[in-house]
């Protein structure tokens, strides 16, 4: 059976986690949590980046760094993961969805200005894919009514926008280390913060609401409750996971580019067809292959290809009931203006099966499979 996902293994984790154990420091910010941030800061150019329990949390810390409240609104796809809208309903905020563009599943920028009010605080912008939304006009609409952009880049680790990292552009970043991503602790996420004097304030909010971590900088010589938090750190057992990753970032990245690669010259006769479609890259975004998915007719044409390559054992899904349809998203949110692509091409698009490690024989059979459905 090929799986549609395995989460990437890259055969050093044991011995980082053997190496936690035996520093007899398994609690947050260890030596590992520290060697991890500082990866990430330079592979991102970001003045911080906050290890976190999920990418959930990172977009919490983010909606609280923001000061986002009750009555606030914030503008976000509607085509996404619940996290992205559940970080600010837990702040009483509403989400306003927007509609997507067809061609990278991202939000269209076009479109956000016209959903922008005097309570708009805040735009969500979630790189599906791994694949950059459009940072300059989302910037520029931002910079123009005084909102903070938040990017959820669950998805984009390794990914640019422009030769700007995905998660370092906007106000606040937020990466996933989830099993289903590119990279992985298990459990986790990281918080990419640009701006310098934002930095005290997360650490603050990630320490339950305490100034631990000036503490254990030897900034100050006893540590107090200072503000609202919460406990936002994984442990040194998952960050040493993640490092033996990051060690080998770049080996994941390749393995799986080439996957990517081999599907897209491999599924190219059947686009070419019109019988489905491709993932889109704008030339002037550089992708980390997080996920390859094509689109078929329709939902129904959608069901009967799950069903003949789970016949052939071969397991590929679909995702993401647009949020504004679900049963959370209609009592706490709305969608601004026209669903024209997100509910259509929600129906149409098919993941197939991509993982640190999936071969070129099981790539060849997946899509001689997807070849003999459409004959
Ligand atoms: C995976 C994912 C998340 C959630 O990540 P966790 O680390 O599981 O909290 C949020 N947004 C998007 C777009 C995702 O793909």
């Amino acid at each position: 059976m090929i799986c549609f996902n395995v989460p990437p293994v890259i055969g050093t984790e044991e011995k980082y986690i053997h190496e936690a154990i035996l520093n007899h420091k398994i609690s947050g910010d260890g030596e590992f949590t520290g060697r991890c941030s500082a990866i990430l800061e330079e592979m991102t150019k970001t003045a911080k980046a906050l290890l976190t329990t999920s990418c959930t949390h990172a977009t919490e810390m983010a909606a609280i760094l923001s000061g986002i409240g009750p009555g606030d609104e914030v503008i976000m796809p509607s085509y996404t993961f619940v996290s992205t809208a559940d970080a600010f309903v837990l702040r009483g905020a509403t989400p306003v969805f927007v509609d997507i563009r067809p061609d990278t599943m991202n939000i269209d920028e076009a479109l956000i200005e016209d959903a922008v009010t005097d309570r708009t605080r805040a735009i969500v912008a979630v790189h599906y894919a791994g694949v950059g939304c459009e940072m300059d006009p989302i910037m520029a609409t931002a910079k123009k009514h005084g909102l903070i952009v938040i990017e959820d880049a669950a998805q984009a680790i390794q990914a640019f926008y422009k030769e700007q990292a995905l998660g370092s552009i906007g106000d606040f970043g937020c990466f996933s280390f989830h099993e289903t991503k590119n990279l992985s602790m298990g459990e986790g996420g990281a918080l990419l913060i640009r701006d310098p004097s934002m930095i005290e304030k997360a650490e603050i909010i990630r320490e339950k609401g305490t100034n631990r971590s000036k503490f254990f900088r030897g900034q100050i010589d006893k540590y107090t409750w200072v503000d609202a938090g919460s406990s936002y750190l994984p442990s040194e057992m998952n960050a040493a996971y993640l490092y033996a990753q990051l060690l080998q970032a770049q080996t994941i990245f390749a393995d799986r580019m080439s996957s990517f690669t081999h599907y897209m010259q491999r599924l190219l006769p059947l686009k070419e067809a019109g019988k489905i479609e491709v993932p889109t890259i704008p030339s002037h975004c550089r992708h980390n292959a997080h996920m390859f998915y094509i689109k078929a007719a329709g939902l129904s044409e959608r069901t009967r290809l799950i069903e003949y390559l789970k016949q052939h054992d071969i397991m590929a899904v679909f995702h993401y009931i647009p949020l504004h349809s679900a049963p959370a998203g209609l009592k706490f949110g709305r969608f601004h203006g026209e669903d024209r692509y997100t509910t259509k091409e929600s129906e149409r698009l098919l993941r197939l099966p991509l993982y640190y490690g999936l071969t070129v024989q099981e790539v060849d059979k997946i899509c001689d499979c997807i070849e003999e459905f459409y004959r």
